[in-house]
């Protein structure tokens, strides 16, 4: 029998890790401050999108077989991932990013473009109602007979009596728990409204953009973003960004003028200079760490995932 697991953190990195070794056979326990739906991760957008995370060819091996699994759960509504056409466009022109063939991108012509942008590429890409996708994960969870229970854990110290495997997916909260300095939040904002008929999603993808503009259709809802606030911890929704962003997703997409508002969104994306993936043994308690993935938490996830319980087995 395999030793029974503890991961800490119920987002989405959290409950993916969880899924993945409770359906591998583990005995398998979420400890979590914050449940899933209060969590960063329901807070995201959220599309498949390698952003802001590091080194380079592990996010793209992650984000690859990521992209793998949200392509087969796409196929089922209640998992709320869908499969969505939209367009990353950028105001200068730029070379299309590595991940674009995976997702068979191809170039837009010119008439099409959103005004003011000067190259783009469309391609379909999972767009996912996270509120909804984490709720799936825990029934998963569930279903493979693991639990989730509200703890917060003070220190690893601490956790480490709690089973002989733990796996640390504390996202933000590793700057204290785990003690690493080198873990920031980037703060981002997102406005909810109406969605008054848009099918198609759009994202700024302008190199050095100082401002960060999305639009992510859900079913009857549309998700405007987005701030990215380097080394800001509130939590609380900013009227004036939210103005900010309602602004500029108009001036791309004019349909939205007047969306009645229906939700702001506030979460601390993990930024590290590397996602730290790895194991390590503290006393008789072998210790996983899976955090970090800056703005590309659901991107990554599910390559991550199978990482981590690769990692688990070879140093078991
Ligand atoms: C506005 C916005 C838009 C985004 N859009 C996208 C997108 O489109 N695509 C994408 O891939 N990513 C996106 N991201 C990034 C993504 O949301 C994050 O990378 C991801 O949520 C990180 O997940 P996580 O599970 O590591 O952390 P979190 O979701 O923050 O979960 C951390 C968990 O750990 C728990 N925890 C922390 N400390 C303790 C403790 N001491 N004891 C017990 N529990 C603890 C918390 O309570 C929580 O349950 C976006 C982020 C934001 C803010």
């Amino acid at each position: 029998m395999p030793a029974p697991v503890v991961v800490i953190g119920a987002g989405v990195i959290g409950l993916t890790t969880a899924v993945r070794l409770a359906e591998a056979g583990r005995d398998v326990r979420v400890d979590a401050e914050l449940l899933p739906a209060d969590t960063t991760s329901a807070a995201a957008g959220a599309s498949w999108d390698p952003y802001l995370a590091e080194p380079v060819h592990l996010v793209e091996r992650w984000s690859r077989e990521t992209l793998r699994v949200l392509l087969e759960l796409g196929t089922d509504a209640r998992t709320g991932v869908r499969l969505v056409e939209g367009t990353h466009e950028s105001r200068v022109p730029r070379d299309m990013p590595a991940w674009a063939p995976w997702v068979d991108a191809r170039p837009c012509d010119p008439g099409v473009l959103r005004p003011g942008y000067a190259e783009g590429w469309r391609y379909r890409a999972p767009v996912v109602d996270m509120p909804t996708y984490l709720a799936y994960l825990v029934d998963r969870l569930t279903a493979a007979g693991g639990r989730l229970r509200r703890h917060r854990h003070s220190s690893l110290q601490e956790a480490l009596g709690e089973a002989p495997v733990i796996v640390n997916c504390t996202g933000t909260g590793s700057r204290a728990l785990a003690e690493d300095p080198s873990v920031e939040a980037v703060r981002g904002q997102l406005v909810v409204v109406e969605n008054p008929g848009i099918g198609t999603f759009f994202c700024d993808d302008t190199p050095d953009a100082e401002e960060l503009t999305y639009i992510y259709p859900q079913s009857d809802v549309v998700v405007l973003g987005g701030t990215s606030d380097w080394g800001s911890w509130d939590l609380r929704p900013d009227p004036a960004a939210a103005q900010d962003i309602l602004r500029r997703c108009v001036e791309v997409e004019p349909s939205l003028a007047g969306a009645p508002v229906v939700g702001h969104r506030v979460g601390l994306r993990p930024v590290r200079p590397e996602v730290r993936l790895e194991a390590e043994h503290r006393d008789a308690t072998l210790l996983l760490h899976n955090y970090g993935h800056g703005g590309a938490g659901l991107t990554l996830s599910w390559g991550c995932a199978a990482e981590a319980a690769d990692l688990l087995r070879a140093a078991e």
